[in-house]
């Protein structure tokens, strides 16, 4: 493998796993016209069941972990993902 910058083979090639939440991101224009009122309205409805469902020991494991390659130029430094 070469880097596509610099075009040096001396490149290291390291696994990576991100943890993230997986949440789903809305528009600004989601939060200006329905979040702010839809948000704790949910909440309000999701707070029960949720405290009944922690009662019963049920939970959801919501973090994602994902592993990933990312190459290294050992020469220039330039770092790129690797796309299996
Ligand atoms: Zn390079």
């Amino acid at each position: 493998m070469n880097c596509p910058k610099c075009g040096s083979d001396k490149v290291n090639v390291q696994t990576v796993s991100e943890s993230e939440l997986k949440t789903k991101h809305h528009s600004i224009l989601y939060w200006l016209f329905i979040g702010w009122w839809w948000r704790p309205l949910l909440w309000f409805f999701l707070t029960i069941p949720m405290l009944l469902g922690s009662l019963f020991g049920h939970k959801k494991q919501k973090i994602v972990t994902k592993h990933k390659s990312i190459a290294v130029c050992q020469n220039c430094g330039n770092s790129w993902d690797i796309i299996k």
